[in-house]
C-alpha cells in the first residue's frame, strides 16, 4: 500500500481510487480559456489537471483560475524555482518539477514553501531526461532511471519532505512497465503512471492501455495520465476506458462477437448502436450483442443482457438463457428499452 497524499480535495494512494489526470494545452495566463478547458475535463471525468507555469504571469493567473473551478491543479514548473513558489502562493494544489533542472538552493526553497502550504510535489525521471552521469555509470537505461529517481527522492527526504508523488515514464511501453515495477518495489510513495509521448490515436490509446493496464493489473499506480497528441478531453475518456477495462471504474462491459459465417444480420451496425447507448452508463453491467442465436447466448452466458442475431430476427437473452424473440426492424428500440429497465 502506498502513502496517502492529498492533492487539493482529491486523495491518492493508500487504497484510494486511481485518479485520472490530464493537462491543459492552452496558455495558462489566459484565464477564460483555461477555466473552460478545466470544466470540460472535469465534466469528462478528470480528477486532477496539470497546467504549465512558464512565467510569473501564469503563476498569478492560478489565483483567478482557482476561484472559478474546484478541480485540483498541479503547476508544472521547469528551471526557475521562484515559479514553483509563486504557483504555490497563488493556490496550486501540487507542484511538478524535474529536480535535475533546479538548483539545490531552489529545491530547498520549494520544499519549505510546499511544507507551508501542505502541498505535495511530484518528482520523476522520463526516458528522455535521465541524467548523463547515470547513463554513463549504470549498465542499462532502466538501472540509470531508477538510480536517478532514487537520488531525487533522497534529495527531498534529506530535507525532511516526504509528501511526494513519483513518476517514471518512457515512450517505450516495456521500459515504462519495467521501471515502474522496480520503483513500486522500492518506494511506498504514490505513483503517477503513463506512457509518455505516445503520439496520436489510435497509437496513443494502445500504448497507454498496454502500459498503464499492465501496471494497474499488477496493483501499481495511484494516478494515471494517458498522453496523446490530441484534445485532452480524449485523454480522460481513454483513461476511463482503461480503468473500466481493468475493473477499476464502474462502466458497462460491452461485448460483441467478431462475427463469422454463421451470422446473418448486419452485426456491425447493431453492435455500434448498442455500444453508443451504453458506453457512458456508470454501472458494472455486461451487455452483449452476438452474431447468431446458436452460439451467441452460450458464448456470452454471463452477460446481464444480450441480443443474438437470427434470420430477420434477434433473440434476447439474460445470463445465457433466451427469453424473447423480436423482429430485426424493431430489435434495436426493444433492446434499448430493456437496457433502460435494467439500468433503472
Ligand atoms: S456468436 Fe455466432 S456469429 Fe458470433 S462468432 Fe460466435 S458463432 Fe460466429
Amino acid at each position: 500500500m502506498t502513502k496517502l497524499v492529498h492533492i487539493g480535495n482529491v486523495a491518492i494512494g493508500n487504497g484510494n481510487k486511481v485518479a485520472i489526470q490530464s493537462m491543459t494545452n492552452v496558455e495558462t495566463n489566459n484565464v477564460d480559456l483555461v477555466v473552460n478547458q478545466l470544466l470540460q475535463l472535469q465534466n469528462a471525468g478528470c480528477d486532477i489537471v496539470r497546467v504549465a507555469v512558464k512565467t510569473h504571469q501564469c503563476a498569478k493567473a492560478l489565483a483567478d483560475i482557482k476561484c472559478k473551478v474546484n478541480i485540483p491543479i498541479v503547476a508544472d514548473v521547469h528551471f526557475d524555482y521562484t515559479l514553483a513558489i509563486a504557483a504555490l502562493e497563488n493556490g496550486a494544489d501540487k507542484i511538478r518539477i524535474n529536480p535535475g533542472n533546479v538548483s539545490a538552493d531552489g529545491i530547498s526553497q520549494i520544499v519549505d514553501c510546499a511544507k507551508m502550504h501542505n502541498a505535495p510535489i511530484r518528482i520523476g525521471v522520463n526516458g528522455g531526461s535521465v541524467g548523463k552521469q547515470y547513463l554513463q555509470n549504470y549498465p542499462t537505461k532502466i538501472d540509470a532511471m531508477v538510480a536517478n529517481l532514487t537520488d531525487y527522492v533522497h534529495m527531498f527526504e534529506d530535507r525532511g519532505f516526504d509528501n511526494l508523488v513519483l513518476s517514471m515514464k518512457s515512450s517505450s511501453v516495456a521500459e515504462t512497465v519495467v521501471v515502474n515495477r522496480l520503483i513500486a518495489s522500492t518506494f511506498d510513495y504514490p505513483l503517477h503512471i503513463g506512457v509518455t509521448e505516445a503520439g496520436p490515436y489510435p497509437q496513443a490509446l494502445v500504448k497507454n492501455a498496454v502500459g498503464i493496464g499492465s501496471l494497474l493489473l499488477d496493483g501499481i499506480g495511484d494516478t494515471i495520465r494517458v498522453s496523446a497528441t490530441a484534445n485532452p478531453v480524449d485523454e480522460v475518456l481513454s483513461a476511463k476506458q482503461i480503468l473500466g477495462s481493468v475493473g477499476m471504474l464502474d462502466v458497462v462491459e460491452f461485448v460483441s462477437c467478431p462475427k463469422c459465417g454463421r451470422c446473418s444480420v448486419d452485426l456491425e451496425v447493431f453492435a455500434q448502436a448498442v455500444y453508443n447507448k451504453v458506453k457512458d452508463i456508470p454501472k458494472r453491467l455486461k451487455i452483449a450483442v452476438m452474431g447468431c442465436e446458436v452460439n451467441g447466448p452460450g458464448e456470452c452466458a454471463d452477460a446481464d443482457l444480450g441480443m443474438a442475431g437470427g434470420k430477420g430476427k434477434f433473440v434476447f437473452f439474460k445470463h445465457g438463457k433466451v427469453y424473447k424473440t423480436v423482429n430485426e426492424d424493431v430489435a434495436l428500440q426493444e433492446f434499448f428499452n430493456e437496457i433502460d429497465l435494467l439500468v433503472k
